[in-house]
């Protein structure tokens, strides 16, 4: 029987996670209520439902637009298939709690936020303000909540992010800052250390990575909301156990 939910939660998790590359990339720029139909960003083709299947037609088209022939960024799919994979992850660790909603509604911000800061190098306010009060809502219903925890988490991510932000200008923005205090406060303060210090890991590595690759340059702006993304989710899934186990070393 778990396993068929699984399958639910995976199922649903790359339909929605088709949904949320709209999301990230329409709400930006105000076209989310406007525009109905999927179509291709070159050739401007409406789409058909067949090359609407999440992950598969990717797949089946090679990468590329029917129309024109334009490849289509391999975010896309990996959005979807993330998502997918993050949705079953949620239900193994947390089961059928409401922790897993917790879980499902941060994974989901995590992705429409890295749609839109991949694309635009932006994370809008809109999408924090919509994700903010149901992660709220849902965090009073969570037993154990430390709510001075919270507020100190939150009060931290601003004082460094406001520091970094005035000392090295550049690299990180008020986006940046906004999003880090937002999982400050969802997390609250020790668990935020240790995401701040994940993303700049996972920054440093795959920064590393793209410019060895020759991906970037020196020169290029890499957008660092999907590492606080990376970092939050690693924190959501795995962040007290890691706590855990480093303070074992000092008892
Ligand atoms: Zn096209």
């Amino acid at each position: 029987m778990e396993w068929f939910i699984g399958v639910i939660f995976f199922i649903y998790g790359i339909v929605l996670g088709s949904f949320y590359n709209v999301v990230g990339l329409r709400v930006p720029n105000g076209t989310f209520l406007k525009e109905k139909q999927s179509y291709c960003y070159t050739c401007q083709r409406t789409l058909s439902w067949k090359e609407l299947i999440p992950v598969y037609s990717f797949a089946a088209q090679k990468g590329k637009c029917r129309g024109c022939g334009e490849s289509i960024s391999f975010i896309y799919p990996m959005i979807e298939l993330l998502t997918g994979i993050l949705f079953v992850v949620s239900y193994m660790i947390f089961g059928l709690t409401i922790q897993t909603a917790f879980s499902l509604v941060v994974v989901s911000m995590i992705m429409i936020i890295t749609v839109s800061d991949i694309a635009y190098q932006k994370i809008p306010n809109k999408l924090l303000l919509i994700f903010l009060p149901i992660l709220f809502i849902l965090k009073c219903f969570i037993p154990g909540t430390d709510w001075l925890s919270s507020l100190i988490g939150a009060g931290l991510a601003f004082l460094l992010l406001a520091v970094i932000i005035f000392g090295t200008k550049g690299g990180m923005g008020m986006g940046d800052l906004k999003y880090f205090m937002l999982f400050g406060f969802l997390f609250g303060w020790p668990l935020f250390f240790l995401l701040f210090f994940l993303s700049t890991i996972y920054g440093a590595l795959i920064n590393g990575l793209l410019l060895a690759g020759g991906k970037v340059t020196r020169k290029t702006k890499v957008p660092f909301g999907p590492y606080i993304g990376a970092a939050a989710l690693t924190v959501l899934f795995f962040g007290p156990s890691i706590l855990e186990w480093y303070w074992s070393f000092y008892r």
